[in-house]
């Protein structure tokens, strides 16, 4: 199955931060993907800008390398990688200071779509687009690209939000979740509102809940200080498990345009209601025989930072009043994965007797790994046993279903960035509804600060602390089990 790809318009983009992990690992990678794929019209231009003292050339074997480690089987085609570098450039700034700054103005084209991602510390977004705003820079025609995290809390929200809003409209900024660029999260729109099948199903009568799982094998990695002053909360729940609950409860926008999608998502977040104490759930990761618990990890032993989390949510609205939403996410757990479950409830009246058992049809949607999705249906067991039944799932991974083209997918970075040069927010958070997120996220914190809530610690390569089963076994219900 070929996948139709739709060049976009010329255009320049300027990677603050361009000699950094992230430019290295996703955003370098991804341009260059997309332009083996057709997408990047001959025009467009890449610039790299950050302090290191490179010249163009010195860039090239940057990239050269960026390109060599991490994007895939595409990276053996050096005729493709020369010809990708040959629209590479390098511009030596420093954020914070003037040299640079005319340099970059005398490359950037006037006449074209240019997008700055700011791929630095959000200390430095402020510097750069007043410098930006103060060399002629910031246009109608320019767009940002901002990274998380989006603040802290919902008054470093708001700065920041200030901050960019002096020298660019909220349709120039476009701030990154790139949980919103995978495949199967834009699937979740797809197979809500392109389907008859599901949306009359989508409510608090038929659903008993739904599960939003976000697990990890790996634990804060080198990230040790930023991950201790954030936590699974700041770092995970606020932004992309928030974004997976936006979408999987949403009511459905009248058209599939930036504005109405987020109108939508802005609801559900103002729709959530305080979280009960009893309700949440905070764990740290154990040391194990052969491996570091979390707070050698992070070097303070005395940290109170979970790197687990479960929370049950409700959503006061009357499409899901009375059905619980739980969430969870964390650390060193058994498997990665990345998985969305809705449970329907049982059939209201069972016409073949207690003997059948309890059965109901789940719909897990897996956004990692093998991103597709399972329909658990009830059938009768096959044999001369009588009518039992059981539960079968109906299975599709995309890239059994899709073939390979599924595989070699867009990654979520690549998506968004050409989304950000076509001009589509819809994928994008908008400015309230990141500080709509921190204000419902704020008081959960203070909450448990207050409370000098201690995390429960828990094994690693489990499912967690135990305390979060319990969140479900008390409401006679149980976590999907998790499975990479
Ligand atoms: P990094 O530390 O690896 O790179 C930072 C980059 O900023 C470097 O290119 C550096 O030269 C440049 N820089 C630093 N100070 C500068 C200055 N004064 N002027 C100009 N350039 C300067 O950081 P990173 O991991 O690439 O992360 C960049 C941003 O992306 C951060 O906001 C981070 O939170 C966010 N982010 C990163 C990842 C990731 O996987 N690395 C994931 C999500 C979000």
């Amino acid at each position: 199955m070929v996948s139709r790809v739709i060049p976009v318009d010329p255009f320049d983009l300027v990677i603050f931060g361009g000699t950094g992990d992230l430019a290295r690992r996703k955003i370098l990678p991804g341009l260059f993907r997309r332009f083996c794929a057709g997408q990047m019209p001959p025009e467009a231009q890449i610039i790299g800008a950050a302090r290191s003292e490179l010249d163009d050339e010195g860039y090239r074997d940057f990239v050269r390398d960026a390109i060599h480690e991490f994007a895939g089987p595409l990276s053996e085609d050096d005729a493709q990688i020369d010809e990708f570098l040959e629209r590479v450039g390098y511009v030596a700034i420093d954020a914070k200071g003037e040299g640079g700054w005319e340099e970059l103005k005398s490359r950037v084209r006037d006449d074209l779509v240019h997008a700055f991602y700011f791929s630095v510390a959000p200390a430095l977004f402020g510097d750069i687009a007043e410098r930006l705003h103060l060399h002629g820079l910031a246009g109608d025609e320019s767009r940002i690209v901002v990274e998380k995290p989006f603040g802290k809390d919902l008054d470093s929200a708001k700065a920041l939000n200030a901050t960019l809003a002096k020298h660019f409209h909220e349709q120039q900024i476009y701030r990154i979740d790139h949980y919103l660029g995978k495949e199967t999260v834009q699937n979740l729109m797809a197979v809500r509102f392109g389907n008859v099948l599901f949306e009359p199903l989508w409510n608090a009568q038929y659903v008993d809940h739904i599960q939003i799982t976000v697990a990890e094998t790996v634990g804060v990695g080198g990230r040790g200080s930023y991950y201790d002053a954030s936590g699974a909360m700041r770092d995970m729940v606020q932004n992309h498990l928030m974004q997976l609950l936006c979408l999987i409860a949403m009511e459905p926008p009248a058209k599939f345009d930036p504005d109405a999608v987020r109108d939508e998502k802005l609801k559900v977040i103002r729709a959530l209601e305080p979280v009960e104490p009893h309700h949440i759930v905070r764990g740290q990761y154990d040391k194990s025989a052969n491996s570091q618990g979390y707070r050698q990890d992070v070097e303070n032993p005395r940290s109170f930072t979970e790197s687990f989390l479960a929370l049950k949510l409700h959503i006061s609205n009357w499409r899901w009043a009375g059905t619980p939403f739980y969430l969870r996410t964390g650390k060193k757990l058994k498997a990665r994965t990345s998985e969305i479950v809705v449970v329907f409830k049982d059939a209201p009246h069972s016409i073949f007797g207690a003997d059948a058992g309890r059965h109901r049809n789940v719909l897990a949607i897996r956004l990692q790994p093998n991103e597709g999705m399972t329909l658990d249906v009830t059938i009768k067991e096959p044999g001369p046993g009588g009518m039992r039944l059981i539960d079968v799932p109906l299975d599709m991974t995309f890239a059994d279903a899709l073939g390979p083209e599924a595989e070699q997918a867009t990654e979520a970075y690549e998506r968004l960035i050409m989304d950000v040069i076509r001009g589509n927010q819809t994928l994008f958070m908008r400015g309230d509804e990141v500080e709509a997120a921190w204000a419902w996220t704020d008081p959960i914190i203070a909450g448990w600060t207050a409370r000098s809530d201690v995390p429960k610690p828990y094994d690693q390569g489990g499912s967690g602390p135990e305390d979060s089963m319990m969140l479900m076994h008390r409401d006679g219900r149980r976590w999907r089990e998790l499975k990479g």
